[in-house]
C-alpha cells in the first residue's frame, strides 16, 4: 500500500498530479478524518461553530472538550469563511472550520459559497504553514449538496487556487462520495 505521510490512502486511484496553482497532489481517502495525520483537517462546522452532527460532531469528540471551549471565544463563522483552531486531542494539528451553504435548489449561489469554503480553507491553511490538509465532503449531508455537483465544486476550484499547500486528501465517507470524487478528478476504475 502506498503510503503519504502516515495515511494510507486508496492504492486502487492514483494521485492526480495535475500542473496548476492548486497543490500538487490531491487524492481520494476513504474513511473517518478524525483519524488523518495531516497538519490540518477540515470541519464542515455550522456558522455558530459549537458543535454539531455529522464530521463536525465527530471531530468534537475526537478533539475533546478543549475544542469547544476554544470555539466559544471565535464568535462564530459567515457561510463561506474558515476559522482556525488547535486540533487538540486529533492528530492533526489544527481543525480548519468552515461553514458550508445550505443546499436550496443551486440557484442561490451555493456553488459560489461552495467554492469559498475550498478557497478560504487554503488560504488559512497558508496562514498556519500547514502543508497536508484534508477535507470532507462539504455541505453534503445534513445541508444536503448534492455530492457529485459538490465534488466537482471541490476539485475545480482546488485545482485553480494558488497555495503553498503541497497534498489534499479528499475524504470519502461513502461509496457514493469516493465515486463522486474519483469522477471529478477525472479517473475512471474499470477493468484493466
Ligand atoms: P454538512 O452539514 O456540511 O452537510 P455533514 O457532517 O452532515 O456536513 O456531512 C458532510 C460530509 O461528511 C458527508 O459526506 C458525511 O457523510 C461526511 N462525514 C460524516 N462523518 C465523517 C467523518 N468522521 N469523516 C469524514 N467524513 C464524514
Amino acid at each position: 500500500m502506498r503510503h503519504t505521510g502516515g495515511v494510507p490512502t486508496d492504492p486502487d486511484v492514483p494521485a492526480a498530479d495535475v500542473p496548476g496553482p492548486g497543490p500538487a497532489a490531491l487524492e481520494v481517502v476513504r474513511g473517518d478524518i478524525t483519524r488523518l495525520e495531516v497538519d490540518a483537517i477540515v470541519n464542515a462546522a455550522n456558522p455558530s461553530l459549537l458543535g454539531g452532527g455529522g464530521v463536525d460532531g465527530a471531530i468534537h469528540r475526537a478533539a475533546g472538550p478543549e475544542l469547544l471551549a476554544h470555539c466559544r471565544t471565535l464568535g462564530g463563522c459567515e457561510v463561506g469563511d474558515a476559522k482556525v483552531t488547535p486540533g487538540f486531542r486529533l492528530p492533526a494539528r489544527w481543525v480548519i472550520h468552515t461553514v458550508g451553504p445550505v443546499w436550496r435548489g443551486g440557484g442561490h449561489g451555493e456553488a459560489e459559497l461552495l467554492a469559498s469554503c475550498y478557497r478560504t480553507s487554503l488560504a488559512r491553511a497558508d496562514e498556519i504553514g500547514a502543508r497536508s490538509v484534508a477535507f470532507p465532503a462539504i455541505s453534503t449531508g445534513v445541508y444536503g449538496y448534492p455530492p457529485e455537483d459538490a465534488a466537482r465544486v471541490a476539485v475545480t476550484t482546488l485545482r485553480s487556487t494558488p497555495t503553498a499547500v503541497e497534498r489534499v486528501l479528499l475524504v470519502a465517507f461513502d461509496d457514493r462520495t469516493g465515486a463522486a470524487y474519483r469522477s471529478a478528478l477525472g479517473e475512471h476504475r474499470g477493468p484493466r
